[in-house]
This record gives structure tokens, C-alpha cells and sequence, in this order.
């Protein structure tokens, strides 16, 4: 693979990433673009890794010929020669790596193949685990040191101590990590024991599966017998009412048999939107273990041991420089890391602190382009001049309360803060009253061209 063509191929997938900002807009690009990984480009057949199986379907249906044709004109392929696979990150990868196995010797991956290794399924419910998730690949901090001790005592126990153990933390923080490593300590404790993992989403898709060709006896009968049910990202289940129905009987009944059940989603119980009541309020009933935001002493521990699995050599200077500028979470952080030792080893160069900014520079670019809640607020209150200490007061006059929805709006579509962290940084109010100014705000630009240039000026001159 020659040193031209993997720069080239990093500068398509940077270019046709800006097409798409450009053609769907900024919140659209946020929510559902930026968040693909370009994974591995034979000939004309791109790869792209999507976080989650509903995110991937999403993708492909709305967005997928848009981002093929923008593929093929920053390429210079024809449209009909340019296949653009998304998959996603829960699905194993061995069906997209070996379906053309012949031709992968040719093939640019991104990241290295040999840590990605995955177990096969055992059977259709049990889903993949990931061999490299395990307790001795968890570097522990302050941030994750109580749900790592509530992992290991749930896994290290035949007794059920708390149920359920409740992990949550926003994305990428090592939730799914956490509970793979329970699942293989159990296993290797006691291979007796049935240890059933699965997504909401899969769960959701199954159950309906099952709803649709009613088979739902089959479908239950699945759970009977599991001794530890783990469900990933139960936030996916929020508002399907049925789903919830099914989840909530499925927990019951194993609780009651004193089987253990793990859950994880992104918000505790109780900031969990579009959930019953007594789920919401069962599912806090045992041990609820949150994993904060990373420090910059986990993120250069998590570098640390990331290198030297992977066996490359690194600069103190760049791990330094990488674990200071990748705050967001830790899987954009490995993501750099392999970036980095994937160029470094297929260019045969040293990995240095200039390579590191150009190998990473869309990457480093968006992420100073990122703003913050308090900006918003100042930007927002000088443009309607009322006083910035008016975004977290009580004060309800229109002439206050409109620009504070704007600020809010604009917080939603510009930073990856949840509706409830939002609140509570407009004066600890409730997640509805922004959840109620953001649809308020986006109902006043479709009414009202005015409006609209305003809060899109607003949103430029942040941006920028
Ligand atoms: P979540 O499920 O919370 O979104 P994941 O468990 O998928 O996050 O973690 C994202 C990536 O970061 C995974 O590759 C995982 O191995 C890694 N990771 C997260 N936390 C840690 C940690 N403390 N030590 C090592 N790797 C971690
Ligand atoms: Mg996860």
C-alpha cells in the first residue's frame, strides 16, 4: 500500500465528510454522520462502521445513496462501480472481514485486524462478545472505579448481591466493556452458568420478530433459563411501549427467581426518557454505578496500555498531546490511537507529534470547533442584550424567556450534553422545559423566516 494512496484515501473520506455537513446541515450531520467510522476501503468497496444496529439502519435507509454519491465524485469513481457497506459496531466483525477474504491482502484497514478478534456466536440470542473486553484490559480511574468494583463483585459472587446492577455513562465510557468482562469472568468461573448478553435494540428487534410470525412463547422461553441476563442500552427502549411491556415481565419474572440481571443506558433511572414509571423506578431498585466523564490521568492510563497491546512505540509527547486533546470519550480516543499505529505501520515512519496533527487533523479540527454551554449562553444573551445570569433565572417575561429557549435549542444541536444536563445548567431546570424549547424553537423557524435567520446566524457565529 503505497504512502500516497492511504493519504488520499484519509482525504476523500475527510472531503465527502465535508460534502455531507454542507448538504444535510450541521444537526443532521452531527447526530447521524459523524459518528462513522471509515474502516476499511478495497478497490472501489468502502467500509463504514456505524456506533449501533438502529443508528446503522437509519443511516442506510435515509442518508445511504447520498453518501455513496458523494463518494464516488470525491473519488472520481463512477457512482455504479462504488459500494458503500455500513455496518455496525455490535455486529461481529468476522462476516464483513472474511466475506471477501481472498481480497483482503490488497485491502486498506484502519484499524489493525489483529485486535479485533472476535468470539463466534454461540447461539442466535447470545449476540457477540468481544474478546479483547475483558477486566484485565479495564484500565481503572477514578471515573469508572465503583462501576469496575460493582462489575467484579456482580461476576465474582454466586450469591445475587444487588439487582439489577444498574451501569450508566454517557457513550463510549466502557458500559459494553464492563459487561462483556462480566460475561467471560462468569464463564471462566463456572462455564455452567448461561450467561445471556444482548442489545435493547436486539432485544426489541427479536421480540418483534417474534410478535410478527407469533412465536412470542419461543421467544420468552429463551430467557427461562438464564441464569445472568445482561441488557446493553436499554435507553433504545424508551417509548416502545410494547417492547417495554415485555422487557419489564422478563425482568420480573428473573428477578424473582433471584437470577442476576445487568442492565446499562446512558442516563440513570431516573433522567431515562419515554420509560414507564415502574420500570423506570424498578430498574433503580439494586445498584445503580454511574462512569463519569474520563480525566486526563485515565485517558493517558487507557493510551498507555493501548500501546503497548499494540505493540507499537509512541512518544510520551504524543500520548501526552492525545490524551489532553481527545477529551470526549474513550472510544474516539482508541480510535486516534489506531489511526495513528495503522499509518505509522503501513508507512513504515516513525510515529512523531507532526505526524500524529496531520494523520488527526480533520479529527483535531472538529473538536476546537466544539463549543460550550456557557458560550451559547454569552453569544445568545449579548445578541438579545438581557444578561447572561438571565439564562438560570425565573424570570418568564417573553422578551427573556424566548432568547433562554434559543440558548438551549442551540446547546441541544451544538454539544453533546443530554437534555437533563442541559437543565440543569439553565438554573437546574427540568429536562421537558428544553425538551419543550427545543421543539418550541424548531416550530418558530418553520413559521418564521425572521426567526430563522436569527437562530441560524446565531449558530454560524458560534460555529466558527
Ligand atoms: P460504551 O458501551 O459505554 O459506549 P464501550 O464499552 O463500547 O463504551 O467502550 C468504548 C471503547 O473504549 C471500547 O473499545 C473499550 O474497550 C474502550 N474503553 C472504555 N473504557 C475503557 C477503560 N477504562 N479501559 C480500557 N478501555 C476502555
Ligand atoms: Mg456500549
Amino acid at each position: 500500500m503505497s504512502d500516497e494512496r492511504l493519504i488520499s484515501i484519509d482525504r476523500i473520506w475527510a472531503r465527502v465528510r465535508g460534502r455531507l455537513r454542507q448538504e444535510f446541515g450541521e444537526s443532521t450531520y452531527r447526530s447521524w454522520i459523524r459518528s462513522l467510522v471509515l474502516e476499511e476501503v478495497i478497490g472501489q468497496r468502502v467500509t463504514l462502521a456505524a456506533p449501533t444496529l438502529f443508528m446503522r439502519d437509519r443511516i442506510v435507509s435515509q442518508y445511504g445513496d447520498r453518501i455513496t454519491l458523494a463518494w464516488a465524485a470525491e473519488s472520481a469513481d463512477t457512482v455504479n462501480d462504488c459500494l458503500i457497506t455500513v455496518r455496525s459496531s455490535d455486529e461481529p466483525v468476522i462476516e464483513a472481514v472474511t466475506a471477501d477474504s481472498n481480497v483482503t491482502k490488497n485491502s486498506l484497514s484502519l484499524e489493525p485486524k489483529a485486535i479485533r478478534t472476535m468470539v463466534k456466536k454461540e447461539n442466535s440470542l447470545e449476540g457477540s462478545l468481544d474478546s479483547r473486553f475483558t477486566f484485565d484490559n479495564f484500565v481503572v480511574g477514578k471515573p469508572n472505579e465503583l462501576a469496575y468494583a460493582a462489575a467484579q463483585r456482580v461476576s465474582g459472587s454466586d450469591e445475587v448481591l444487588f439487582n439489577p446492577l444498574f451501569l450508566y455513562g454517557a457513550v463510549g465510557l466502557g458500559k459494553t466493556h464492563l459487561m462483556h468482562s462480566i460475561a467471560w469472568d462468569i464463564r471462566r468461573r463456572d462455564p455452567s452458568r448461561r450467561v445471556l448478553y444482548l442489545s435493547a435494540e436486539k432485544f426489541m428487534y427479536q421480540f418483534i420478530r417474534a410478535l410478527r410470525f407469533k412465536d412470542t412463547m419461543a421467544f420468552k422461553d429463551q430467557f427461562r433459563s438464564v441464569d445472568v441476563l445482561m441488557i446493553d442500552d436499554v435507553q433504545f427502549i424508551g417509548g416502545k411501549d410494547s417492547t417495554q411491556e415485555e422487557f419489564f415481565h422478563t425482568f420480573n419474572a428473573l428477578v424473582d427467581q433471584n437470577r442476576q440481571v445487568i442492565i446499562s443506558a446512558d442516563k440513570s433511572p431516573t433522567d431515562l426518557e419515554g420509560l414507564e414509571e415502574r420500570l423506570r423506578s424498578r430498574l433503580g431498585w439494586g445498584l445503580v454505578a454511574d462512569i463519569h466523564p474520563t480525566t486526563y490521568e485515565l485517558r493517558l492510563g487507557i493510551l498507555q496500555s493501548k500501546v503497548e497491546k499494540l505493540g507499537v512505540v509512541v512518544p510520551t509527547k504524543v500520548l501526552e498531546f492525545l490524551a489532553h486533546k481527545i477529551t470526549s470519550n474513550v472510544r474516539e480516543l482508541e480510535g486516534a490511537m489506531n489511526r495513528i499505529a495503522a499509518h505509522a505501520t503501513l508507512v513504515g515512519r516513525d510515529i512523531t507529534l507532526e505526524a500524529t496533527q496531520e494523520v488527526l487533523h480533520d479529527l483535531l479540527r472538529s473538536y476546537e470547533r466544539r463549543v460550550t454551554i456557557e458560550e451559547i449562553q454569552r453569544q445568545v444573551a449579548s445578541h438579545y442584550q438581557i444578561r447572561v445570569g438571565d439564562m438560570h433565572s425565573a424570570r418568564r417575561s417573553r422578551s427573556i424567556a424566548r432568547p433562554r429557549q434559543i440558548a438551549m435549542f442551540l446547546a441541544k444541536q451544538l454539544t453533546q450534553h443530554s437534555l437533563p444536563d442541559i437543565g440543569r445548567r439553565f438554573g437546574g431546570r427540568d429536562h421537558t422545559t428544553v425538551l419543550h424549547a427545543v421543539k418550541k424553537i424548531d416550530e418558530l423557524c418553520i413559521i418564521d423566516k425572521q426567526f430563522q435567520d436569527d437562530v441560524e446566524f446565531l449558530r454560524r457565529m458560534l460555529e466558527t
